[in-house]
């Protein structure tokens, strides 16, 4: 199987390469990209040797194409987000993993799913955006989307193979989306204002990417999973219910209307649900380890409290309110937490602005990628001029 992976100097890219070589007789790495972060591209063109690499900018793919080429080796490197789209939906591609993190993603991942490709959706952000018309994308193709978000691979691992028909058909009341806290969990409400970068970023559980991990302590995360849920197996928002569980063993649930409960369970590390999606329907090593219930000894869990995580109670406001609503919520969050992440605001802004955005502007029907990216536009003016007046 050709793997082209998207993101492949990030998180997830470099858990997904680290699965990929254990198994050299089932995959082959086609190409890989990466928007900064050169250097390392380079090397894991050498340690993959892909037939194509994909940067952001002309200058670093002339660099990283001579350099390529006096190492021996043969590939080609494009760029921008034609180069990005090219290698997603390249004939030779079986495979494609989605891992590059926000709006940036949505493009190369829309023409992975037209060209019929086995995608591999890490990138949320993509599906919250344009949901509707994603889903009709495949629905329309022959592709074949497998969640690795840990929570929704759990669900799909936990639905009966033909939930296609509709959950209720297929028996299901809910679905029970787990969630750690984050690393805020227990925190004092009042010392949220004043959590640094590096607070926010210092996940108990998980090691991830630094917007993906803001969002999981605003839990926003938990928000854009739970739109993401709704579009990937066809629920309504309040068929899905959050959970917190801080030990992250379970990933999710699917409560049946006998009463059956049927959950994931795993350590936390994203090569378990990656491994399962590249092989799917078969399993393959995956070098995690095996889970020990009697070293965790105890699993808790608790209701989210919307007061701390207002993040949470404004993305279920955005799936109730679909059309641009989630399109617009996702754009207002990557400028808000990139806003935190460079210190020009608070860490309880986030959901100000947020908040604002999504006040200053209605939500429309999305009829056509156009709209969602006209939706993803404003939202990032609109967060600009909220940075502008009260951010530092
Ligand atoms: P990361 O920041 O570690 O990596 C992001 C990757 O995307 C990098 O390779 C980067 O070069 C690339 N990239 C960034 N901006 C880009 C742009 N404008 N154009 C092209 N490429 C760009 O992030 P991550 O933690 O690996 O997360 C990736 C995606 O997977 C996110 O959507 C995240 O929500 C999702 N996800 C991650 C985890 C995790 O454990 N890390 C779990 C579930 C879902
Ligand atoms: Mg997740």
């Amino acid at each position: 199987m050709k793997i082209t992976v998207l993101g492949a100097t990030g998180s997830i890219g470099l858990s997904t390469l680290d699965v990929v070589a254990r198994h050299p007789d089932r995959y082959e790495v086609f190409a890989l990209t990466a928007f900064s972060r050169i250097d390392e591209l380079r090397a894991l063109c050498l340690i993959h040797r892909p037939c194509y690499a994909v940067v952001a900018e002309e200058a670093s793919a002339r660099c990283l194409q001579q350099d390529l080429q006096q190492a021996g080796l043969d590939t080609r490197v494009l760029v921008g987000e034609g180069g990005l789209c090219e290698v997603a939906a390249h004939p030779e591609v079986d495979a494609v993993m989605a891992a590059i993190v926000g709006a940036a993603g949505l493009r190369p991942t829309l023409a992975a799913v037209k060209a019929d490709k086995r995608v591999l959706l890490a990138n949320k952000e993509a599906l919250v955006m344009s949901g509707a018309l994603f889903m009709q994308a495949l629905r329309e193709s022959d592709a074949l989307l497998l969640p690795i978000d840990s929570e929704h691979n759990a669900i799909f691992q936990c639905l009966p193979p033909d939930y296609g028909r509709g959950l209720a058909a297929v028996g299901v009341r809910r679905v029970l989306l787990t969630a750690s806290g984050g690393p805020f969990r227990e925190m004092a409400v009042d010392q949220l204002r004043d959590v640094s970068p590096e607070q926010a970023c210092a996940h108990p559980n998980w090691s991830m990417g630094r917007k993906i991990s803001v969002d999981s302590a605003s839990m926003m995360n938990k928000g854009l999973e739970l739109i993401e849920a709704c579009w990937l197996f066809d629920a309504r928002p309040e068929q899905v219910e959050v959970v917190i569980h801080p030990q992250s063993v379970i990933h999710s649930m699917v409560d049946y209307i006998d009463g059956s409960v049927l959950a994931q369970l795993g350590n936390p590390d994203m090569r378990t649900p990656i491994a399962h999606a590249l092989a799917w329907p078969e399993r393959i090593h995956s070098d995690v380890s095996p889970l020990d219930l009697l070293r965790i000894g105890r699993l808790d869990f608790q209701a989210p409290d919307e007061q701390r995580f207002p993040c949470l109670r404004l993305a279920r406001l955005a799936a109730q309110a679909c059309g641009t609503a989630p399109a617009m919520l996702n754009a207002a969050n990557e400028v808000a937490v990139d806003a935190f992440l460079s210190g020009r605001i608070r860490f309880t802004e986030i959901a100000s602005i947020i908040d604002d955005v999504l006040g200053r502007e209605a939500s429309v029907p999305a009829a056509c990628l156009e709209d969602v990216l006209a939706a993803d536009a404003q939202a990032r003016v609109l967060a600009g001029q909220w940075l502008s007046r009260y951010g530092q």
